[in-house]
């Protein structure tokens, strides 16, 4: 059955519900139009890009995804969408290619892929030739056990602000995100705790031993607050406010560039306690799984967005001291290890400061590109292709690293940081860690594994297969 257009998540859900395909179709997703496209066959945003949050969620959950498609006016009074003189309504069909970004007007002939016993034969071969580990960047238990079967090595990147755009949670996170006070803060993250513990303990079953990297809570706040008065009078009720009260607030946290804003190591740093607690469910985790198994996990916990060394000091030690305090409580210790994302040029310069006190680095080369170039991941699909059309860039460099910008900064890293720890664990946890021709580049640099979304993960076998004898064959010629 050809899927049909709908333009909103709750309706995506309720005709998903009856068995019909839908394509969700939205201007600029929210954390509530999870469900909605949990529900599509495929996602059309007209703001974003590549690297934007719509794109990298469907992605994990392996659905076609157009994002950033500039050219597509929606309007959702009308509820249709409109591009090149051609108008689409409600109910009516079109197709999408995730991998061009193309979208068709009416149906296009599909085909749904088998994998024969020829897929396993030919992993087999990769397996034996690579060097570079796969992980993969997963957050649910599906995409978690999708990508163990897909053969990852682990998770690169659990990002834990995915975790909380479930409806049973979102609420908490805005009462977080909004309260006044520290008193309001904790509160809410009580009532999060266990749902992160929970989540947590799924991964590390799944993963079953094999490293888990966690990165703590990295929301560009926009993404998560409140908007339109019907969801500020929700919130409003759940933390007994004022509407009025709580509308001046959210117009208090509103950034004028929030990717830039308060965000990352930053938000841990003027908000320990949110870190504290993730940092306590990790802890409180990998301890029930460790009893539970007698296998115990060993969490590598990330920090976002550093920028000085000393953000990563004092984060972590706060995650040290919730460490201690888990382990004297429980009578029990755990191994884990602590490291940052390197995704700002700064920490690539600093990288051997850095290295004092990180046990890994992971390359989040999606802000990195983000903050190189000085190009924002939601807004370049305005000019990106026209950039592409006219050969002013060969590659968009949010698919395939611009090895001679990026890169540069990336092999700076891993040197300047391997020259203060030689034992250094590198990885790439970006968008880029599924495309082969960066993943060749990882291989050159000497990175010890790649971190893609689960249904990229037999591609990155391949691809880091293809790269080590590559660079084989380029020592012998
Ligand atoms: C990155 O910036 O490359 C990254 C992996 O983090 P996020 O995409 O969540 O910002
Ligand atoms: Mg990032």
């Amino acid at each position: 059955m050809p899927p049909r257009v709908v333009f909103s998540a709750d309706e995506a859900e309720s005709r998903a519900a009856k068995g019909e395909a839908v394509i969700l179709v939205r201007i600029e997703p929210s954390p509530e139009d999870i469900h909605g496209m949990r529900a599509a066959r495929g996602i059309l945003t007209t703001r974003g890009g590549m690297t934007s949050h719509a794109a990298v969620v469907a992605r994990g959950m392996g659905r076609p995804c157009v994002a950033g498609a500039g050219g597509i006016t929606v309007d959702y009074g009308a509820q249709t969408l409109s591009a090149g003189g051609q108008v689409v309504r409600a109910g009516e069909i079109i197709t999408l290619d995730g991998s061009t970004g193309e979208v068709f007007l009416g149906a296009v002939p599909m085909q749904e892929p088998q994998l024969s016993g020829d897929f396993a034969t030919l992993m087999g071969w990769a397996d034996r030739f690579r060097r570079l580990k796969v992980r993969t960047n997963a957050e649910t238990p599906l995409d978690a056990e999708t990508a163990r079967k897909f053969g990852a090595e682990g998770i690169g990147l659990c990002r834990t602000e995915h975790m909380f755009f479930d409806p049973n949670r979102i609420g908490a996170v805005r009462q977080m995100i909004l309260a006044h006070d520290e008193a309001g803060r904790r509160a809410a993250l009580e009532k999060l705790l266990p749902f992160q513990r929970e989540d947590f303990i799924a991964l590390f079953r799944i993963m079953a031993g094999l490293p888990v990297t966690i990165r703590l809570l990295d929301p560009p706040l926009h993404e998560f607050l409140p908007h339109g008065p019907q969801e500020i009078a929700e919130v409003a009720q759940a933390m007994g406010q004022d509407p009025a009260v709580l509308e001046r607030r959210v117009a208090e946290l509103a950034e004028a560039n929030p990717m830039l804003g308060h965000r990352g190591c930053r938000l841990g740093i003027t908000y320990p306690e949110i870190y504290e607690m993730q940092a306590r469910a990790i802890f409180e985790g990998a301890l029930a799984v460790a009893a539970e198994t007698g296998k115990p996990p060993v969490p590598e916990i990330m920090i976002p967005l550093v920028g000085i060394k000393r953000e990563l000091e004092i984060t972590r030690a706060i995650i040290e001291k919730v460490a201690e305090q888990v382990f004297a409580e429980a009578g029990r210790r755990l191994e884990y290890s602590i490291g940052t994302m390197i995704e700002l040029p700064r920490a690539a310069l600093t990288a051997d400061a850095i290295a004092e006190v990180a046990d890994f680095f992971s390359f989040g080369t999606n802000d990195l590109t983000q903050t190189t170039f000085g190009l924002s991941r939601d807004d370049a699909g305005k000019f990106l292709p026209f950039y592409l059309e006219k050969g002013i860039l060969a590659r968009d460099p949010f698919v395939t690293l611009d090895v001679e910008g990026v890169g540069a900064l990336v092999r700076l890293a891993s040197e300047k940081g391997r020259r203060t720890r030689p034992a250094l664990k590198l990885g790439i946890c970006g968008e880029h860690g599924g495309d082969p021709a960066s993943i060749a580049f990882c291989e050159e640099v000497g990175l010890d594994y790649v971190s893609c979304s689960p249904y990229r993960v037999p591609v990155a076998r391949l691809a880091a297969a293809q790269a080590a004898l590559g660079a084989a064959s380029d020592r012998t010629a």
